[in-house]
């Protein structure tokens, strides 16, 4: 097992920049998810930790050896790849086998062994004389995970482990890797576009955006306190509202107190679907919003529900039998405990007084 630091890490293309100085502390052990927009730098992070790409700029050190330059089987770590990358001339016990064969010391009764526990681990053992195109994608994201697992490697990579499988399955394999994190202790560092892998899966996860790190933390309190406005918009599902700082004075101090005359006119405020609720008439006058029902969106076990209030739209999160139609009037109250305010300029989050 091992830590991974990246300190300053940069990565430079001729006329680009696809990852800025960052600065990551991975700890031994942990969960660690790179999530972020197509483009923001992540799968090239991964790749410089794995050795596959050079590092600009910056240090890498796993488990407190420097590694900046060193070749990728020197570095202890195994990766898992989107494609699976599996040989498809050879079985799933070849598979699994081939690296260790080819390129360690290891008495072949050790590796039939790991190949054995891997499989086992895996649920795959019945499949182990199949080839690849005799499989289906939750399998061979199995067998490619299985090939990692026996060379029990001091770092697992993952890069968009489970983009090719269909819903229901990612949801199954998130699961087992989680279970596999906690039975195994290793560390991983994890890259996804899917800011749900992000929430269920990381210890920690880092939210990147252009190159950069945005925000690192535990999925919660990146929910609860995004650092930013990307970050606000980007984690969570539906999208936290954006709403124009009131011009109403009155209603100003209701939501922000006096904070509300220090504010810049073109600050944001932001609540999640959740933090909206349709009020009785008999709320206080100033937490009342009226607003007027866009469109419902029925999911089952809850309703989403469009609605417009003075000039802007907001979604909120309602039960799913609430009896709301398109057109009709409501009241709407924010839970002013949760309301967060944005810098509309540079879109830092703003503490509220
Ligand atoms: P992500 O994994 O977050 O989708 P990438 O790490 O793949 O993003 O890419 C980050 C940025 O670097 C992108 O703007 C991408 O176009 C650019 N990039 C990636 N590989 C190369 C390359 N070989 N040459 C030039 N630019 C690249």
């Amino acid at each position: 097992m091992a830590a991974i630091s990246l300190q300053g890490i940069c990565k430079r293309y001729r006329d680009h920049t696809a990852v800025d100085r960052l600065d990551l502390e991975v700890e031994d052990g942990e969960f660690m998810v790179l999530v972020g927009p197509s483009g923001c730098g992540k799968s090239t992070t991964l790749r410089m930790i794995a050795g596959l790409e050079d590092i600009s700029e910056g240090r890498l050190l796993i488990g407190g050896r420097d590694v900046t330059h060193a070749e990728p089987h020197e570095r202890d770590i195994a990766m898992v790849f989107q494609s699976y990358a599996l040989y498809p001339h050879m079985t799933v016990h070849m598979n699994m086998a081939f690296g260790l064969l080819r390129a360690s010391q290891l008495p072949r009764a050790e590796i039939e062994q790991r190949v054995q526990d891997a499989a086992q681990r895996l649920k795959i053992t019945d499949l182990l004389q199949r080839r690849p195109n005799e499989l289906s994608g939750g399998q061979r994201q199995r067998v490619a995970i299985g090939r990692a697992l026996v060379r029990q490697p001091k770092v697992f990579l993952f890069d968009e482990p489970l983009s090719n499988l269909d819903a229901k399955l990612r949801s199954h394999m998130r699961g087992e890797l989680e279970r596999l994190h906690d039975a195994l202790g290793i560390t991983i560092v994890y890259v996804t576009h899917d800011q749900v892998e992000a929430m269920t899966l990381g210890t920690r996860i880092a939210v990147m955006d252009g190159g950069r790190l945005q925000q690192l933390g535990a999925p919660m309190e990146v929910y609860r306190q995004p650092a930013t406005r990307f970050v606000a918009s980007f984690i969570g599902s539906p999208e936290m509202n954006f709403l124009p700082l009131p011009a109403d004075a009155e209603d100003g101090r209701a939501w922000l107190g006096e904070r509300y005359g220090a504010l810049a006119q073109d600050t944001v405020l932001g609540l999640r679907p959740e933090e909206l609720s349709l009020a009785s008439d008999a709320a206080p006058a100033p937490l009342r919003w009226p607003g007027v029902v866009q469109r419902v969106e029925r999911l089952g076990a809850e309703a989403y529900a469009q609605i417009r209030v003075g000039d802007a739209g907001v979604l909120v999160r309602t039960a799913a039998d609430a009896p709301l139609q398109a057109d009709q009037a409501v009241v709407l109250t924010p839970d002013l405990a949760r309301l967060r305010v944005f810098d509309g300029r540079t879109g830092a989050a703003l503490a509220i007084q």
